[in-house]
């Protein structure tokens, strides 16, 4: 029996927390939630949270992606301390710590051809045994034939005992040493492996905490390898469920699992509600479901983060947007939404919109809603209407629409009051009800067969557009 060893114990050091994201596509939003977890962690700590590009599968990174992930973090406000680190431009060191292990006999040259280490692999298949390295240059002495020909470098793992992560969210996990061969370090071609370069990566920006999805449990295990042949410390371990669609799965884009960006631009949400609802995507604080950034940094830490997959819920999303909707500023909003309605240059454009936004945003739920709702006050004359508007302008509708025209058109000022007591006064005439009224005003005004209350859409539009608009649909 070989010796059993054990990480996961957590030293007093000040936390440092990493995100560590491939720029091979956009920010996902389990990529911002792991974006998340280490900041709060951080920050609940004290400590210090970066940000490391993993851009070494060259053919795979690309530019786009890495502005859209800095561009999705900023937007999520999980500012990063100090530079971007870039993997890629670590190469050189990368490659130095293998020499260095080399050296210190923890790891060791490997001339095995391409074509040889796929034998190995068939025999082994036909015998039913697991296809794993069998380390066969583990302890040869290169000769002479092999001067000048490709090898790679692999770690000299350890093959007897066990190693136990007694990881922060899924508890004590052990494997068997003898599962993990020895892997590459640095390919023939002298660059580094993906385990490589996170492993010194990580330990030369001091991180003492890696928080990450619990697709890189494995590769903790042999990341360890690494760590312990340097003689470095251990950070401490968190790996995070993954989340998963409504329907159980693993989410896919089926199931929405879009870019940070499109939750932005295409969903219209705002970013605190989209880091609330991650927040609540695998961690709990009693039944707590509004929980903004301040109570956030006080309240999170690893013990709360669940152990079974989170499942992705568009419908909490969506109310919590509405409920930072109706928190935010108005004029906030009304600069969101006037791009989107292309008026932002427009300031008297943005003040409506800011004016509006009180009485607009008691119903929404997202800023494309908003904009939906607020399109008619910008719309230009004779306003279109959709199918259920021009279906509601019957002929006795527009008798109506005529007789509030001219109740409208003999008020004084154009205040709430007065407007209330005219379409009163035209619904009193009829023997109808306010909303009898109210509905064909609303198509005709709007051009839909919804929107902000009735009076709201006449203060808003003003008396001229507003009578305007009128005439249009009894011309
Ligand atoms: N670059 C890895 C990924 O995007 C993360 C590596 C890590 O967190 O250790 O999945």
């Amino acid at each position: 029996m070989g010796a059993s060893t054990t990480t996961g114990s957590t030293a007093p050091r000040e936390v440092v927390t990493r995100f560590a994201p491939s720029p091979t596509g956009f920010l996902h939003i389990g990529g911002a939630r792991t974006a998340l977890f280490n900041w709060l962690y951080a920050r609940h700590h004290g400590g210090r949270y970066l940000l490391r590009i993993e851009d070494t599968d060259r053919a795979r990174s690309t530019q786009p992606a890495i502005e859209a992930i800095i561009d999705g973090l900023k937007w999520l406000e999980l500012d990063w301390d100090g530079e971007v680190v870039f993997q890629f431009a670590r190469a050189a060191r990368h490659a130095e710590v293998a020499q260095q292990m080399v050296a210190s006999g923890h790891a060791y040259r490997c001339y095995a051809t391409a074509a040889e280490l796929e034998a190995m692999r068939a025999e082994q298949k036909a015998k039913g045994l697991p296809l794993r390295y069998d380390g066969r240059w583990r302890d040869r002495v290169p000769g002479p034939e092999q001067e000048g020909e490709p090898f790679v470098v692999r770690l000299r793992a350890e093959r007897e005992g066990a190693t136990t992560i007694v990881d922060q969210v899924q508890g004590s996990v052990t494997v068997q040493n003898v599962e993990l061969d020895d892997m590459v370090l640095l390919r023939s071609d002298g660059t580094p492996t993906y385990m490589l370069a996170v492993v010194v990566d990580d330990h030369d920006m001091g991180v003492t905490h890696v928080i990450r999805g619990d697709d890189h449990l494995n590769n903790a295990f042999r990341q360890l390898g690494i760590i312990r042949a340097m003689g470095w410390p251990e950070p401490t371990y968190a790996h995070i469920p993954l989340i998963h669609g409504a329907d159980g799965a693993k989410l896919s884009k089926r199931h929405g699992a879009l870019g940070v960006d499109a939750y932005r631009d295409e969903l219209g949400f705002l970013p605190e509600a989209v880091d609330n609802y991650l927040l609540r995507l695998g961690w709990g604080h009693g039944d707590a479901e509004i929980i903004g950034r301040e109570q956030a940094i006080e309240w999170f830490d690893l013990a709360d983060v669940g152990r079974s997959p989170s499942r992705f819920d568009i419908k909490k999303l969506e109310n919590l947007n509405g409920h930072y909707l109706r928190e935010a500023d108005d004029a906030r909003l009304a600069g969101l939404i006037g791009a989107r309605l292309g008026v932002s240059d427009d300031s008297n454009a943005v003040d409506l919109l800011r004016r509006a936004m009180p009485v607009a945003k008691v119903r929404a739920k997202t800023i494309n809603e908003l904009a939906d709702g607020l399109g008619f006050l910008f719309r230009t004359r004779p306003i279109d209407m959709d199918e259920g508007a021009a279906k509601l302008l019957d002929d006795s509708a527009r008798q109506l629409l005529a007789r509030a025209r001219d109740v409208l058109d003999d008020i004084g000022e154009w205040s709430a009051e007065a407007l209330e007591a005219a379409v009163r006064q035209v619904a009193e005439e009829h023997s109808i009800g306010l909303g009898k009224v109210a509905q064909p005003l609303r198509a005709a005004l709007t051009g839909r067969t919804t929107s902000p209350g009735i009076f709201d859409v006449l203060a808003l539009l003003g008396r001229e557009e507003s009578l305007a608009r009128l005439s249009d649909q009894l011309a």
